[in-house]
Order: structure tokens, then C-alpha cells, then sequence
């Protein structure tokens, strides 16, 4: 790391401690930007990088909430308010039982370069809670969710911060806690949050838009080395929602996903993963992944091993951070893969992508390959303002603009600093410039 940006990280990690998560994703980018401070030594004036390191503002607070039996329970909820210097804080809420600052730390840091990324005025926020929605009742997660809803929503606004789902947080969730936010405001502000469902605001492929964006970019990736996804075999981690529009997509462009997972295991249906049956499983039973392998003749379901030991030829991590390590990365090589997009948010460890990067992998970091989900949510919010809804046809022809846009800004920016091919390095210093100039022409605030 660059001398000057390796103290800053020293000083981070000093004032974070045991935020694991959060220092490998600030390790992730300062090793990337030195070029780019080296050849615009403005991009570390006024101490911008340590300034990018610290939220705006975080915020922690008591989620108490009742269960069906009367049991009174206690959850821990966080916003953290990252970096408005591009827009409002933008960002999902995530709900698992993990979830701790340091996590929201980590997302909320990778989210300030991703929203940069898109070109759109959005600045990088993120939430959730330690709370787990799985195996509660519908009326137990309405119920967290207006408490949570009762302290977050005098931190929000359509001009200030706008959540979105993320793991844990879908259409059921967003419904409640908008609802909840509508009867305490009295305000019919669609613009404060995105992920609305169709008939109260929502916008069209905002569901499908992470996977089917993380795609496009893959799309992308490939035909910059003369490939597409026509007729290869493909490997999704994961079965929510970014998983399941992966898979979608990647179909619509003929390629044939082998393999995805849950928590629980993987699923291997080498004749290619039937993709109403996966829906009916999750997003209506919301069932384990196995319940996938009982119905469907030559599916195997397997657990204990990697899923990333499927042979194929693109790999699209999907599920969460720090999924895909070295042992995994070295049979992905073994077994001929070419390209990597990561879906999910950090899924891969850092000595993974060096050594895929260094086995010729093209390698698609999330914060370029997943900003499909907070670009359409972008788009959500100009419709909401606009009081204006687009058709799915226009509304994915968008999404696959700002996408290719996305792709060609990392390649260009990775030719312009000398490591071509490096997406790493070119996301990076690409959402970095963008944020540090912004920071510069507002002052010191
Ligand atoms: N949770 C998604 C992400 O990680 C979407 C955020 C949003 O739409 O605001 O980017």
C-alpha cells in the first residue's frame, strides 16, 4: 500500500477496533486508489481519505417488539449515514442475526463508491439490525418492523436517507416499514424509500435489478475478452432474490446455471436449475434449497462441501461477504473458469480475487457488478419524484445502460492507470475520484 494511505489505514484500523469486515473493505480501496492519489494529489487534500473513512453519522438505537406468545423482545438496530456528498444516503437495510456495526460499517463504506459508480446523485448509507426473520410470523415481522420503523424514520427523508431491502429485507418488510413511516409522518413521501412494491410506488425491475444488472456487467466482461455466456455452464451462490435474477437473466442470454446454494447447502442440477420450481421454494414456501432437490429428478442436494467445486466457466457469488476463499478460487481455476462477478457484497476474500485475478480470471468486483440494485433504486426515486412510472421494457433498458456505462468506466479507468483488465483497481479509483472531487468542491463540511 501507498506509504501515506498504509498510516491513514494504520489510524482506521486504531479508531475501529475489531471491525473486521469494515477494515478489509477500507484495506480493499486504499490499496487500490495510490495511482490515482499519486497522479491527483488533490484526491488527498484536506485529509479526504480520512474523512471518507469516518460516517457522517451513525446511528444506534432499541428495537423492543412482542412476539405471538407475548414474549418481549429486545433487538439492536443501526443506521450508518455514510458519505452525502454525491446525494442523500443511499443504501438497504439488512435483517440477520450477525448484523453488528462493523458490519454496517463495511456495507455502508462499499456503498459510497458503488452509488458513485452508477453516475447517479445518490450518496452511500446502510442499516439493518441483528434481528432474524426466519421462522417469525408475518404479523411478528410487521410488528419488529414498525418499531424499528419508530425511531429510524426521524433519520430519514427523501432529500436526507433512503433505505432499501438487503438480505433479510424484501417486499413484505419494505411494505411495513413504508406503511409505518406513512402513519407517522402523515406524509405520502414515496421518494424515502425504494423497493415499494408495484401498486404503492414501486418501480419495475427493481426487484430483478441486482441480478440481472450484476449479469449485464458480466455480459460486458466477457465480450472484452470475445466470449458471452451463450452455452456455458454457470455456478450462482445463494437462492434469494440477487440469485434468483441472476439466474434468470444469465438464461435469457443462453447461458445454463448448474449450481446454487443456501446457508443449508447447494443444489447441483446439471441440466440446468428450473427456475419456477427454485421461485415456488423461496420467494412462495420459503423453504431450505433441499426442498428444491426432493422435487426435481437428477438434482442433487449437498452439503458440507463448496459449491464453487461445480465446474463452470463464470462463477456469480450471490449469497454473502467472505464466501468464495482461496481453496475455492483454486478449484474454480482448476476447472476452467473465466469470469467471476460478484452479486453479493464482498463475497470474495481478499487472497481469493489476487489469486484469480493472477490465473487470468476477469474478476468483477460487487461494488461495480452489483449497483444494479441501488441504480434502479435511483430510478425509483426520479419516478416517485417525477410522479411518473415506466414500463418494464424502458425501465430495464435503463438498467442495462447505466450497467455497460458502469463496465466501460472500470475498464477505461483500469487502461488509463496501467493494470488493463483490472476491475478491481478500476472500480475502485473510478468511484473513489468521483466522491473525492464532490468532497473538494463542497468544503470542509
Ligand atoms: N442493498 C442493495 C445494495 O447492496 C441495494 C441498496 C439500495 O437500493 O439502496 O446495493
Amino acid at each position: 500500500m501507498h506509504v501515506a494511505l498504509a498510516s491513514i489505514y494504520e489510524r482506521v484500523l486504531a479508531r475501529n477496533p475489531g471491525e473486521v469486515e469494515f477494515h478489509q473493505a477500507v484495506q480493499e480501496v486504499l490499496e487500490s486508489i495510490g495511482p490515482a492519489v499519486d497522479k491527483h494529489p488533490e484526491y488527498a487534500d484536506a485529509r479526504i481519505v480520512e474523512r471518507i473513512c469516518e460516517p457522517e453519522r451513525q446511528i444506534i438505537f432499541r428495537v423492543p417488539w412482542e412476539d405471538d406468545h407475548g414474549e418481549i423482545h429486545i433487538n439492536r438496530g443501526f443506521r450508518v449515514e455514510f458519505n452525502s456528498a454525491l446525494g442523500p444516503y443511499k443504501g438497504g437495510l439488512r435483517f440477520h442475526p450477525t448484523v453488528m456495526l462493523g458490519t454496517v460499517k463495511f456495507l455502508g463504506f462499499e456503498q459510497i463508491f458503488k452509488n458513485a459508480l452508477t453516475g447517479l446523485p445518490i450518496g452511500g448509507g446502510k442499516g439493518g439490525s441483528d434481528f432474524d426473520p426466519r421462522g417469525r410470523s408475518d404479523r411478528e415481522v410487521m410488528r419488529f418492523c414498525q418499531s424499528f420503523m419508530l425511531e429510524l424514520y426521524r433519520h430519514l427523508g427523501e432529500y436526507t436517507d433512503v433505505p432499501a431491502g438487503d438480505m433479510g429485507v424484501g417486499g413484505r418488510e419494505l411494505g411495513y416499514l413504508f406503511g409505518q413511516y406513512k402513519r407517522i409522518t402523515n406524509r405520502y413521501e414515496s421518494g424515502v424509500l425504494t423497493g415499494k412494491g408495484l401498486i404503492y410506488g414501486g418501480a419495475q425491475v427493481r426487484k430483478e435489478a441486482t441480478g440481472y444488472g450484476c449479469t449485464f456487467f458480466v455480459d460486458q466482461m466477457l465480450r472484452a475478452r470475445g466470449e458471452s455466456f451463450d452455452g456455458k455452464d454457470v455456478v450462482v451462490s445463494g437462492s434469494g432474490n440477487v440469485a434468483i435474477y441472476t439466474i434468470e437473466k444469465v438464461q435469457q442470454l443462453g447461458g445454463r446455471v448448474v449450481a446454487c446454494s443456501d446457508s443449508s447447502g447447494f443444489v447441483h442440477d446439471p441440466k440446468g436449475i428450473d427456475l419456477e420450481l427454485l421461485k415456488e421454494v423461496k420467494e412462495v414456501r420459503r423453504e431450505r434449497i433441499a426442498a428444491y432437490a426432493e422435487q426435481r429428478a437428477n438434482a442433487e442436494f449437498v452439503t458440507g462441501r463448496s459449491v464453487w467445486e461445480v465446474p463452470c466457466a463464470v462463477a456469480m457469488p450471490s449469497a454473502t461477504q467472505n464466501e468464495l476463499d482461496e481453496d475455492d478460487a483454486r478449484a474454480l481455476l482448476r476447472n476452467g473458469c473465466i469470469a467471476v462477478g460478484e452479486g453479493a457484497n464482498m463475497p470474495t476474500t481478499p487472497g481469493a480475487v489476487r489469486i484469480l485475478m493472477e490465473g487470468g480470471v476477469s474478476f468483477a468486483p460487487g461494488k461495480a457488478a452489483n449497483a444494479g440494485g441501488v441504480a434502479a433504486s435511483a430510478l425509483e426515486m426520479q419516478q416517485n419524484a417525477s410522479r411518473d412510472s415506466w414500463t418494464f421494457e424502458y425501465s430495464e433498458t435503463r438498467l442495462r445502460e447505466i450497467m455497460v456505462d458502469i463496465h466501460d468506466r472500470c475498464y477505461a479507468t483500469a487502461e488509463e492507470y496501467g493494470v488493463p483488465g483490472n476491475y478491481v483497481a478500476g472500480a475502485n479509483i473510478g468511484g473513489y475520484a468521483r466522491v473525492a472531487e464532490a468532497m473538494l468542491a463542497l468544503g470542509l463540511i
